[in-house]
């Protein structure tokens, strides 16, 4: 399957500097930065910076270093928001959106990572 890029999206800009955002944690592979529209006490969103359009995208292609950097960003982005259950926290809710059917605004694969409340279940 081929994921055609656009590298005029949103996440993409915010990636080149060209538009700002409130970073709270980057790696070589990745960067974390609040949502300009919090669904939740706290809300971020995790993106790769290799050009993905989602998640399936950036599972298949990805190289393991990024695969392994992402991630590891996330855990640091859960501990550092006193999300971890490791840290006896109460938790959070980590997910992502793809394609129309997943209701995909930002066309760069992004994880959103929320918590601070309890998120209600997984009804629509
Ligand atoms: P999606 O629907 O693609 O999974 O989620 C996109 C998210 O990006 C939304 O939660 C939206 O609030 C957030 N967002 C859209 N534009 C911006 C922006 O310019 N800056 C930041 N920080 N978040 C954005």
């Amino acid at each position: 399957m081929a994921f055609a890029y656009d590298d005029t999206n949103i996440f993409a800009r915010i990636l080149r500097g060209e538009i700002p955002c409130n970073t709270v944690a980057e790696n070589d592979h990745a960067l974390a930065f609040r949502d300009i529209a919090p669904k939740a006490p706290v809300h971020v969103l995790v993106i790769p910076k290799g050009k993905y359009v989602s998640f399936d995208d950036f599972a298949a292609n990805a190289s393991d270093a990024e695969i392994a950097g992402f991630h590891r960003l996330c855990a640091q982005v859960v501990r550092a928001e006193g999300l971890g259950l490791d840290g006896g926290n109460a938790g959070f809710r980590a997910i992502t959106n793809a394609g129309p059917h997943g209701v995909q605004e930002v066309p760069h694969y992004h994880l959103h990572i929320m918590g601070g409340r309890v998120m209600g279940p997984m009804v629509f």
